[in-house]
């Protein structure tokens, strides 16, 4: 087992750790919930195990289908042994559906299909909120190099291709998502974690929202919105097992 070392970084949502190997760090997944740049704070119960399972199942199916990711294996309830990496301070979202900030922004009616989908940057930068910013912007700070972004954004199409097909099943929409990324030696690798805190998924039947927009909306059932994702992507898992 890999021997928890020194305190890295403490986020909102997660801990991370050093090892007793330079290349390896522990993630550990807090309950603690934020939203609206910090102001709303809480608690989900079993956040922490539930994003923790979540982002192992999809970080797991994502490298199957030749996505490189940081996650090596769940060392426990709450954590996880991944890859060391640096992350490159932009957020990538990816839409199919106007939800939230990009309704808001552009007029649209929350649910309304994207005609084509769209991929967005945001500088990761608590004192700035998190701006949104374009290539250009990436490049002028030196925030990734060219290739970087290119990978980036190839692995997100990719992402956004593999995740919305392989939810349908379950009955999930994926509307939008938020990826981050992170350099191993020199190598683009899919980080942070794939989680309700960071996509927005609706029940495709009745659109009801399971996904961290009833713990910001306050719409109630947060935890059972989450052990729901959990129980269909699990059930999901288990089929693919037995189809082999
Ligand atoms: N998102 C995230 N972290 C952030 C901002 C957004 O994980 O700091 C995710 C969010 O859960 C959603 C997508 O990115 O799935 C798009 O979020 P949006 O820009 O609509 O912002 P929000 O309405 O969440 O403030």
């Amino acid at each position: 087992m890999p021997v928890k070392g020194e305190l890295l970084y403490e986020g909102k949502a997660k801990r991370v750790y050093r090892t007793d190997d330079p290349d390896h760090y522990l993630v550990e997944f807090k309950d603690e919930a934020t939203a609206f740049d910090g102001l709303k704070k809480g608690t989900i119960a079993r956040k922490g195990e539930i994003n923790t399972r979540l982002s192992a199942l999809f970080f797991q199916m994502l490298a199957g289908r030749g996505i490189p990711t940081h996650f090596i294996e769940q060392t426990g309830p709450r954590e996880m042994l991944v890859r060391a990496v640096d992350i490159i301070p932009v957020e990538v979202v990816a839409r199919n559906i106007a939800a939230g900030s990009l309704a808001k922004r552009l007029g649209l009616a929350e649910g309304e299909p994207l005609k084509r989908p769209v991929l967005e940057f945001y500088y990761k930068s608590d004192e700035l909120h998190d701006p949104m910013i374009n290539n250009y912007h990436i490049a002028a700070l030196e925030l990734a190099a060219g290739d970087q972004v290119e990978a980036m954004e190839g692995y997100a199409w990719k992402v956004n291709e593999l995740l919305t097909e392989f939810l349908k099943p379950a009955n999930l929409v994926l509307v939008d998502f938020k990826l981050e990324f992170g350099l191993h030696h020199g190598q683009v690798l899919l980080a942070d974690e794939i989680s309700p805190d960071t996509c927005r998924f609706w029940d495709s039947t009745s659109g009801e929202k399971l996904d961290k927009d009833r713990f910001r909306r306050d719409l109630g059932g947060v935890e059972d919105a989450y052990e729901e994702v959990l129980r269909r992507v699990e059930r999901l898992c288990l089929n693919l097992e037995s189809v082999g």
